[in-house]
């Protein structure tokens, strides 16, 4: 009875390779545990994901747990956070990726956790912020407070997707607020999104913090793609 209702929350196939699960396996496999590519870039300053920060916004941290490939494991994983209805994926993410950078100290680096808003349609109709969920995962093992509504996104990412890529990377300009700027003024803000692509978004989101008084940004991603 109980363990149905477990499952309920927990469905016993992998979220990355769809085998099932064995008993102590949770949401991924031991086998994708290990096989999944690590980004580990906690450890390594100089790596592919902050370089594509250099020169445009000054980050503390530019980390993220997976390296993303287009039609992969990690791509599965991530498809089902946002579009199966697995905000539980999100949160577990969160905690393991918060368990490895424990002992790189991120934990004294950052004051408040802040993902990056979904419009308030889209957070309607999918119910919760993939993002959110993230951030709560690695906010309760770091013991970090999380903010989720300590930035807006203004304008939906539907009217986006009609635009090319040029047009999109100028698009996320002024898409992003702070409503209540008090709430991250002279705070070490750790921003947090599912997966970092050309870094547009993040780096509007970064300006738009730094702009409204945070003391630093860094940012956090469940992937970041090459
Ligand atoms: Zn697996």
């Amino acid at each position: 009875m109980l363990s149905d209702f477990i499952s309920l929350f927990f469905p016993k196939y992998c979220m990355a390779c769809n085998n099932s699960l064995v008993k102590g396996e949770k949401m991924i496999c031991l086998r994708c545990d290990y096989e999944l590519p690590k980004t580990s870039n906690h450890l390594d300053t100089n790596d592919y994901i902050a370089a594509k920060f250099y020169g445009k916004v000054q980050l503390e941290h530019a980390l993220a747990y997976y390296k993303f490939s287009k039609s992969g494991r990690v791509q599965r994983i991530l498809h089902r956070l946002k579009y199966h209805n697995k905000p539980e994926l999100g949160r577990f993410i969160g905690q393991k990726y918060a368990a490895e950078l424990l002992n790189s100290g991120i934990q004294t680096c950052y004051d408040l956790i802040v993902p990056v808003p979904l419009h308030k349609a889209k957070l309607k109709s999918r119910g919760y912020n993939q993002s959110t969920e993230f951030a709560l995962g690695l906010g309760e093992v770091l013991n970090i407070p999380v903010s989720g509504h300590a930035m807006r996104r203004t304008v939906s990412t539907a009217t986006q997707t009609r635009k090319s890529r040029m047009e999109r990377w100028h698009n996320v300009d002024n898409i992003f607020e702070v409503p209540m700027p008090n709430e991250i003024f002279e705070k070490r803000v750790l921003l947090v999104d599912d997966v970092i692509t050309t870094g547009a978004t993040i780096e509007s989101c970064a300006q738009v913090l730094l702009d409204s008084g945070c003391q630093k940004v860094g940012v956090a991603a469940i992937a970041a793609a090459k």
